[in-house]
């Protein structure tokens, strides 16, 4: 299924496309193919697909969809911040985190909720099985939007240490001072090349940057990474990651983003329709459109 633009949305007549997920580029979304199944497998008689929309267009395409009765929709890369000043009222979890990536709409109302961070922990908490109330966490990339976000769920849950690294550390620094008094978190940033005597005093690694492994002398950090650390690489593909690989060379236990990308769905789900959402069915679905066997 190829991705709508906004004037085919205008013109669409599939009284059945009921949901979508927003985003530019969004060609690749995985997101269609793991909701249809849940869809399908409920009985639920309504589709899930793509919408390619511009940062200076979603303010229509929200008011496109709204006029279209859709159920709601999912945002992502670059609309998850933009899309919290067009909602109608916001969940208190979406405001505290400043992000939208789920959105409902009753009646014409737009209410934005955001499922990325309990998303992640699900994913941690599937993958290691560990305890989120007890773990140190290194962040790597704390300063993009998937970074913030994560930064801001995790410190609620009072981890008793998250060191932010970004490679513009500014931004590290800024996100940190705003998050220092509002968690019983210890919250610090560190530099790179500062990484090796972070990874002594960490338990789990999570690297939220788009690009992990690659420049300013990354790779060689990371050799620092010991095979007592779990590692947890938001990016995902038909392939291991990189930095996946890497740690598991380490003898390390490691796992990709795919796992969150179903979580995040799933709770997106469960929002919308209000009762359980079919997770092996959506499981199944997304890793096979990954090209991943299970
Ligand atoms: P973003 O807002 O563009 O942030 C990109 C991050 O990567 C920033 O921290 C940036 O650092 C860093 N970065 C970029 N190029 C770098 C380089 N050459 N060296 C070091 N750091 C670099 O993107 P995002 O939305 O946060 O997404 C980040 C990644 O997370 C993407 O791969 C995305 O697919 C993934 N993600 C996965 C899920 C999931 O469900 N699994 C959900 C959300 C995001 P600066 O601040 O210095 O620019």
């Amino acid at each position: 299924m190829s991705s709508l633009t906004l004037q085919a949305l205008r013109d669409c007549e599939d009284p059945e496309l009921r949901l979508l997920v927003i985003g530019d580029p969004v060609d690749h979304s995985l997101s269609p193919p793991m909701h249809n199944a849940g869809l399908e497998f409920l009985h639920l008689r309504c589709r899930y697909g793509r919408l390619r929309v511009s940062p200076e267009d979603l303010g229509e395409a929200f008011r496109v969809l709204r006029g279209q009765d859709f159920i709601g929709w999912n945002l992502t890369l670059p609309h998850k911040l933009a899309a919290v000043d067009l909602m109608d009222g916001l969940d208190p979890l979406a405001e505290r985190l400043g992000a939208v990536n789920t959105v409902v709409n009753q009646s014409g109302r737009l209410f934005g909720f955001n499922t990325d961070g309990r998303g992640l922990v699900a994913a941690i908490t599937e993958a290691f099985g560990c305890s989120m109330a007890s773990v140190r966490i290194a962040l790597l990339g704390a300063g993009g939007g998937a970074g913030q976000a994560a930064a801001r769920y995790l410190s609620e849950l009072d981890v008793p240490l998250l060191v932010l690294l970004n490679r513009t550390a500014a931004k590290a620094e800024r996100l940190a001072d705003e998050l220092a008094d509002a968690s019983e978190t210890e919250i610090r940033v560190e530099h790179w090349e500062n990484f090796p005597n972070v990874c002594g005093e960490v338990d789990l690694i999570v690297n939220a940057s788009s690009v992990g492994l690659e420049g300013g002398g990354v790779h060689e950090a990371l050799n620092s990474i010991e095979s007592r650390h779990l590692v947890f690489d938001m990016v995902y593909g038909p392939r291991e990651t990189p930095l996946v690989q890497f740690a598991r060379e380490r003898g390390a236990r490691s796992a990709d983003g795919l796992l969150m990308l179903l979580y995040q769905g799933v709770f997106a789900f469960e929002i919308w329709f209000g009762k359980p959402a079919p997770v092996q069915v959506m499981r199944d679905a997304l890793f096979k459109s990954a090209g991943r066997v299970r």
